[in-house]
């Protein structure tokens, strides 16, 4: 009765996933979305607990001690989180979900070998295991050394011979997994151990060298990993919600990655071997770069308010400067004295996909108006007023021209083609990338230099007193 009770709460988990990432995909929808996936994880976390036969009263203390232990550390950072630091926090989430399908081999494995003679080993389930495993670990070490990019705390680290490395290593795990799979050995849990720790240190590998604003395209990786190191648990306790959640992850996550290649401009079988990005070592560093003209707040409320079209692009720094519910003011104000603005969002713009929707959303800008690269470039050569507020690599045109630069071949907004382009940040400081931006000394550009939040607070009283 109770596993029948059982199969019923998984379907309503698994449709309550679905249903939620459904929702996910609109920013007005989004919130009621995760709570609608949030209930169904809740439902079958319970009734796994309560309904699962196999699960022993006496080891209720170590369920429930992890389950507090970890709701609380989850809602103390969750609330406690800037809203700048979003990216790392979800690379940190992401790697916790690998560290637990790689726990579960690790567990499941030993179990085996406690149940089973060497030469009677299923050898479906040491697959799976084998797979979860390799995955997991990936995607666990990988998303904390993400974090660590993210955040700042960790460098690129490109050696010569990396490609050679991280495919001579991917062959290495994958020749033991076989190995053991087929064979059966019985030092079998010396060589999983082995593997377990190659695996770990190609996830390090992996990740390290990826610079030259390739991240994103990293990051979609290792989600989708984790959403298939999850699925091989829910195969390997023959668990509905989990393969479906982990499935629903992992193809989220791949078609996220294909997006962000696109975006990118770069093949997955260069992010597989870890052989792109790097350092960030752009030739027009060293050369003399011209002369930049400077803008004031007057003079860019009196071009704003007398354009007929204005496009905004935002960047990384709206996020820092938590400048898009005034960015939000200053649009609604513009689009009262008749004039029509438009956001363009770069797929990689911020720090983590959909960052700008999400922000942008945050500050109630109707979702029509947000416009996504390839719509909005057409629109460029038709606007009078283009005003760049903390945006810099997706807008820089080196991507086009310099084929040393490490972005070469990344889409780009096309500002340039506006008449008139006012970059908002505070220095002349590079972005993501590192490199320079040629944009910033085109006659057409002007730089308006501050913080982007008190810049625009600034823009807005001026607008309204002209
Ligand atoms: P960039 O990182 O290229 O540039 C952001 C700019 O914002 C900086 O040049 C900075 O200049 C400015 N800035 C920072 N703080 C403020 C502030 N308070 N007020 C005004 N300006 C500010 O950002 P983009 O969005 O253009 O590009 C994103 C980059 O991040 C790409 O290279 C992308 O590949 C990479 N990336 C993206 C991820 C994703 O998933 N979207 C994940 C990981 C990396 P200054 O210091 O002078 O103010």
């Amino acid at each position: 009765m109770n596993s029948h009770i059982l199969q019923i709460i998984y379907l309503i988990g698994s449709l309550s996933f679905i249903i939620g990432l459904k929702m996910l995909s609109k920013p007005n929808t989004a919130r009621k979305g995760n709570l609608i996936a949030a209930f169904g994880m809740t439902i079958a976390i319970i009734g796994t607990i309560f309904l699962y036969e196999g699960i022993k009263t006496t080891n209720y203390i170590w369920i429930f001690g992890g389950l507090i232990i970890g709701s609380v550390l989850g809602t103390i950072s969750a609330k406690k989180v800037q809203m700048t630091q979003m990216p790392e926090m979800v690379s940190l989430f992401n790697g916790m979900g690998g560290a637990c399908a790689m726990l579960i081999s690790v567990v499941e494995f030993n179990h085996l070998l406690h149940e089973y003679s060497f030469n009677s080993l299923p050898q479906g389930q040491v697959i799976i295991i084998m797979l979860g495993l390799i995955i997991g670990s990936i995607s666990f070490i990988g998303s904390i050394v993400a974090w660590g990019k993210l955040s700042g705390k960790i460098g690129d680290l490109t050696l010569k011979i990396q490609q050679l490395i991280n495919i001579g290593l991917l062959t290495i795990i994958l020749a033991l997994a076989v190995y053991i799979s087929i064979f059966l050995p019985p030092n079998a849990l010396t060589y999983f151990y082995i593997i377990w720790l190659l695996s770990a240190i190609y996830g390090i590998l992996f990740v390290m060298p990826i610079g030259g604003a390739d991240m994103p395209v990293v990051i979609s990786l290792l989600n989708s990993f984790t959403g298939v190191a999850a699925a091989m648990g829910g195969f390997l306790y023959d668990n509905k919600v989990m393969l479906v959640g982990g499935i629903l992850v992992g193809s989220a996550g791949t078609l996220l990655t294909v997006v962000m290649c696109k975006a990118m401009n770069r093949s997955l079988t260069n992010v597989l071997l870890g052989n792109f990005g790097g350092n960030s070592s752009s030739s027009s560093k060293s050369e003399a770069l011209g002369n930049i003209q400077e803008i004031n707040t007057g003079d860019t409320a009196i071009l704003l308010k007398y354009a007929s079209k204005v496009i905004i692009v935002p960047g990384y720094g709206l996020a820092v400067a938590q400048a898009q519910h005034v960015c939000h003011e200053l649009e609604e104000l513009l689009e009262t004295q008749g004039v029509s603005v438009k956001y363009a969002i770069h797929p990689v713009a911020g720090r983590m996909p959909g960052h700008m929707n999400v922000l942008l959303a945050e500050s109630n800008v109707s979702y029509d108006k947000l416009v996504e690269m390839e719509n909005i470039n057409p629109e460029f050569n038709t606007t009078d007023v283009v005003l760049v507020v903390g945006a810099n690599d997706v807008v820089n045109p080196a991507a086009k021209t310099d084929p040393s630069s490490p972005i070469y071949g990344m889409p780009i907004l096309d500002v340039e083609n506006a008449k008139k382009i006012v970059v908002m940040k505070r220095s002349m400081k590079a972005g993501y990338a590192g490199i320079e931006n040629m944009l910033f000394y085109q006659p057409k550009t002007s730089m308006l230099f501050g913080d982007a939040k008190n810049t625009l607070t600034k823009i807005i009283a001026e607008v309204k007193a002209l």
